[in-house]
């Protein structure tokens, strides 16, 4: 008569703000949004989350996969969480509670533990795929840490767009020297800007995509490059100074820097023969084509390689990072084109448009599955480039939503925007 009530158990969902990159992707991701952030961290409210791991794959640091069992009535506040700079160790249960978890009671646990499932359930929620090409090499992640970063030496930062352009974009090399920093094509890192932020805490890592194939900006040396635009405006236009950004920008030859990564293990090139690429992207997005570019071009010649189609759009041909050398590429290795959208004279073009006026090609190359899909840049363009794959293939007579599936299930279609 009595007994005392059950205490139900949590298997509570929390993210680990020593790896967290702040990279939005977990949010933007979770399906009944559960999760939030604030300028210190992001964080998952245990009165929404229902552990249906959504956010797990695409995370590119793992970060999200922290767990710890609570009693529910104690569990972890989205205040608390906010407050934290590292996960609290494991507390013991007490007694009747571990008992309780053991199968005395229902323990409610995340929904979908396997692989599959996992895949299955961002499959519902993002566009993208959470696994990688089957034939991608296999990433190193995490090596470094906001605890263990490396320190790499700047050996060239210059720019690559127009001097007279609004656009200041650099091509930033960082080497690395006789420290271990392996890397993949579409992978990114992260850097340490100095100083602190307006609350005196050190600024968190910013998220940058390597520029520069695995064995090097330069080939056989233990280097790599970023591309970076100097942000002086937020998203509204509003005048706004970009923390890293502009200390990259403004960085010397010689001077040290702090990186921590390497990240991501699903926007992964393939390494079969005859793999294709299609590479749509925006502005400093291009950082991942052009790594995923040198690496094929580096390989003509010694293996079998694939089509390579770019859609690339800039606000002016002067805009465009890496005009100069992209134009002197063979017709015959890449195919581009280019989305220019405020040139003088000529009508906006976004990449959604030049992929339906290439639709023919496009198709093609989508009706072969060796081929890989990357689409990098501006949040705003991911919509309008679903849209356009959409209409290549509806306009073939076929079912886009069973061909999306098979891209997505087999890690032929990969989205990085921001
Ligand atoms: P941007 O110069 O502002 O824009 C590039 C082009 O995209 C412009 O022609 C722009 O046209 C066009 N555009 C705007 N909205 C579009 C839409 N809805 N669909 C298709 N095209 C659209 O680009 P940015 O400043 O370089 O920004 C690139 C983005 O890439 C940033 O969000 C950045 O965070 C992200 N990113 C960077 C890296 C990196 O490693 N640096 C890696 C991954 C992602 P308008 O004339 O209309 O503006």
């Amino acid at each position: 008569m009595n007994a005392p009530l059950p205490v139900e158990v949590l298997k509570q969902h929390l993210i680990d703000p020593e790896i967290c990159i702040r990279c939005n992707t977990c949010e933007e991701t979770c399906p009944v949004d559960a999760i939030t952030h604030d300028s210190n961290n992001y964080v998952v409210d245990p009165e929404i989350c229902n552990g249906c791991m959504a956010c797990v794959p695409p995370c590119p640091t793992g970060s999200i996969d922290n767990w710890r069992l609570v009693v529910r009535a104690e569990a972890y506040s989205v205040q608390d969480q906010l407050g934290w700079e590292e996960l609290p160790q494991e507390k013991p249960l007490p007694v009747d509670a571990a008992a309780a978890g053991e199968g005395g009671q229902p323990m409610p646990a995340p929904q979908a533990e396997s692989g599959l499932a996992q895949a299955a359930a961002v499959t519902a929620a993002t566009p993208g795929a959470a696994v990688p090409p089957w034939s991608a090499a296999h990433p190193y992640v995490n090596l470094y840490t906001h605890k263990t970063p490396i320190t790499a030496t700047v050996v060239g930062n210059y720019r690559v767009t127009g001097a007279d352009t609004e656009s200041d974009i650099h091509h930033i090399v960082l080497d690395f020297g006789e420290q271990p920093f392996p890397v993949l094509e579409g992978q990114s890192i992260g850097i340490l800007p100095p100083g602190v932020d307006a609350q005196g805490r050190p600024h968190h890592a910013r998220q940058y995509s390597l520029a520069s194939p695995r064995d090097g900006e330069r080939a056989g040396y233990n280097n790599l490059s970023l591309t970076v635009k100097r942000v002086t405006q937020d998203h509204g236009g509003a005048a706004a100074h970009g923390v890293c950004s502009n200390y990259l920008c403004d960085l010397a030859k010689n001077d040290p820097v702090q990186v921590i990564g390497p990240f991501g293990h699903t926007f992964l090139m393939p390494n079969h023969p005859q793999a294709n690429l299609i590479m749509i992207c925006t502005g400093t997005g291009s950082a991942p084509m052009r790594a995923m570019t040198e690496r094929s071009r580096r390989l003509i010649g010694t293996a079998d390689i694939g089509k390579l189609m770019l859609f690339f759009g800039a606000r002016t041909e002067r805009e465009l990072p890496y005009f100069g050398p992209l134009m002197k590429l063979p017709r015959d290795f890449i195919d581009i084109n280019l989305a220019l959208s405020r040139e003088p004279g000529q009508p906006k073009r976004y990449v959604q448009d030049l992929i339906r006026e290439r639709a023919a090609h496009v198709r093609g190359l989508l009706a072969d599955r060796n081929t890989c899909i990357y689409v990098c840049g501006l949040k705003g363009m991911e919509v309008g480039v679903l849209d356009a794959l959409r209409d290549v293939v509806v306009q073939s007579g076929e079912d886009w939503s069973i061909l999306h599936d098979a891209l997505r299930r087999e890690g032929r279609l990969h989205f990085e925007t921001y």
